[in-house]
């Protein structure tokens, strides 16, 4: 397979994955836009907080710290999509309220799930 073809092999594989990329000054975030639009949103704050957050090109560097910066990302994603101050307008204990965050964040129920999940987690341990 010559050179070009490679290229072009590789590109089309990007297409298919959103990603970030930081050359210098010069940052990108390519988010796949065949996917549903909820997706899209998470996976832009994914790619979000890589360039915001870390530094070095992961593809050169050890998997423990490769998965450190994927849990922090995606961690990033749950307090990016739907901030605490903005959750303080709804009531948290409506039963149709994982339906209202996902309409009105625009994100997939499972991560609204998680977030309150986490939301309360922290105040029982708040309370103990
Ligand atoms: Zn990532």
């Amino acid at each position: 397979m010559n050179k070009s073809r490679k290229k072009i092999d590789l590109l089309k594989e990007m297409e298919k994955y959103s990603h970030s990329i930081e050359i210098g000054r010069f940052k990108l975030i390519a988010i796949n836009s065949e996917l549903e639009r909820e997706v899209q949103r998470e996976q832009f704050y994914h790619e979000l907080a890589h360039i915001l957050r870390h530094a070095g090109r992961q593809i050169m560097m050890p998997k423990a710290f490769r998965e450190l910066q994927e849990w922090d990302a995606n961690n990033f994603t749950r307090y990016a999509a739907l901030p605490l101050h903005m959750l303080r307008e709804f009531n948290l204990n409506d039963d149709n309220i994982i339906d209202q965050l996902s309409e009105e964040f625009k994100v997939t129920k499972g991560l609204c799930e998680y977030r309150l999940e986490r939301i309360y987690a922290n105040l029982i341990n708040i309370r103990k």
